[in-house]
């Protein structure tokens, strides 16, 4: 038995996973930026993926009137009946999908809690996930929590950022469970086609994979582009979970609110997980994300949606101008993914010059996995003014 002598004189030890978790790169570069900024030192910062916007006024309005109306008590783990036939109605609208709001939707404190909650319903102790590469910062280190092995399948540059059959086919084993993956993509800016959804959706019949989808910009699509879920693709119903929420297209970050989707039996076990890691989602947010969707989008979120999209194309444009530098169109979310391979400086190295001497955060490329080498990911949605300077401070850096 322990003696208190015994217990106070053993040095205290984290947990394996603690050290087997690298800290975010991208939280590395904005805490150098604060530092900067706390030093007086007036930094652009294109790095973190949130907008210049707040939440609009109607949807703050409405989350307050309901705190302020008593609203603050837990609710079902899996989310207010009224918010789920709120997401219920949206994905009819938006989406083409048909879901059962006691039995297949859920409410999740954003689609980072709805990824654990899915991970943790499906993937056993070393079960294998196929991952995009370049990939969100998180996807990994958050299946590894689960006690999941990510596997990290290339986006080749050559291939415009899609998998290839080949690259899927390469990479399954027979403890390959899950494939999660994202469209419109962060970083890459990729909006799967049906056709590329169908390869993907093919793949996973065949070899009996449960597919994640990660859909936080689905109603961020460029170019006349329109976003397709592959829960609705042939035969992928039954196997699909599908993630949505409000952090990106409504500027909506720090409420910590969206759904999922997911077949009947799963949707049931990401709710056990949700009783006993978080409860619920909060309860005012659930009624401010339901005016969100309600109805058509409110003329205002159009505009905004309309702009950011102009803020992109500015973007790619001015950067096209720089020499050594490119970027494909963004056909989806809000990023330009610049290839810097011309300018012969690592990610890390030319993101960290760019902050110090210039004064524009941007995110190496290797953050997002191997193949993010050779590029950095630059969030477009900032003011005007703020994105003006920033690309003017970008080509000084660059000559
Ligand atoms: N998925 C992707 C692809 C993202 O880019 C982000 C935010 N950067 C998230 C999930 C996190 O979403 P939430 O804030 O809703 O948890």
């Amino acid at each position: 038995m322990n003696t208190n002598r015994e217990v106070r004189d053993k040095p205290l030890q984290v947990a394996q996973r603690i050290l087997d978790t690298p800290a975010s790169a991208t939280v590395r570069i904005a805490d150098l930026a604060a530092r900067m900024r706390n030093q007086g030192i007036d930094v652009l910062d294109f790095s973190a993926g949130r907008a210049a916007e707040h939440s609009p006024q109607y949807i703050n309005e409405a989350a307050s009137r309901s705190l302020l109306a008593g609203d603050t008590h837990q609710t079902m783990a899996q989310g207010k009946p009224e918010y789920r036939q709120m997401v219920a109605r949206k994905l009819a609208r938006d989406n083409g999908i048909e879901a059962d709001p006691e039995k297949t939707i859920m409410a999740t404190l954003g689609c980072k809690n709805g990824l654990t909650l899915a991970l943790l319903a499906t993937v056993n102790p070393g079960d294998e996930v196929i991952v995009e590469d370049p990939c969100f910062v998180s996807y990994q280190t958050t299946i590894a929590i689960c006690g999941g092995v990510p596997v990290a399948v290339p986006l080749r540059p050559e291939n415009r950022f899609r998998w290839t059959l080949e690259d899927l086919e390469a990479a399954v084993t027979e403890r390959t469970k899950v494939l999660l993956f994202c469209s419109p993509q962060n970083p890459t800016g990729v909006v799967h086609t049906e056709a590329e959804l169908d390869l993907i959706a093919q793949f996973a019949q065949r070899h009996n994979l449960l597919v994640i989808s990660d859909e936080i910009y689905e109603r961020l699509t460029l170019g006349g582009r329109r976003h397709v879920c592959i829960a609705t693709r042939p035969g992928m119903e039954g196997r699909s979970i599908t993630l949505m929420g409000f952090t990106k297209t409504f500027s909506m970050g720090g409420w910590r609110i969206g759904f999922a989707y997911a077949p009947e039996q799963i949707l049931a076990g990401m709710r056990t997980m949700q009783q006993h890691l978080m409860t619920c989602a909060g309860s005012f947010t659930q009624a401010g994300a339901g005016a969100a969707m309600a109805e058509d989008y409110r003329p205002e979120v159009k505009q905004m949606w309309r702009d950011w999209e102009k803020r992109c194309e500015f973007a790619v444009d001015e950067i096209n101008k720089i020499p050594k530098l490119s970027c494909l169109p963004i056909e989806g979310a809000f990023y330009a993914w610049i290839d810097i391979k011309e300018t012969g400086e690592t990610s890390e190295g030319l993101v960290q010059r760019l902050l110090e001497e210039h004064h524009i955060a941007l995110v190496p490329g290797s953050a997002f996995g191997d193949s993010g080498e050779g590029y950095m990911r630059m969030t477009c949605v900032k003011s005007w003014d703020d994105l003006r300077a920033g690309l003017v401070r970008l080509k000084d850096g660059l000559s």
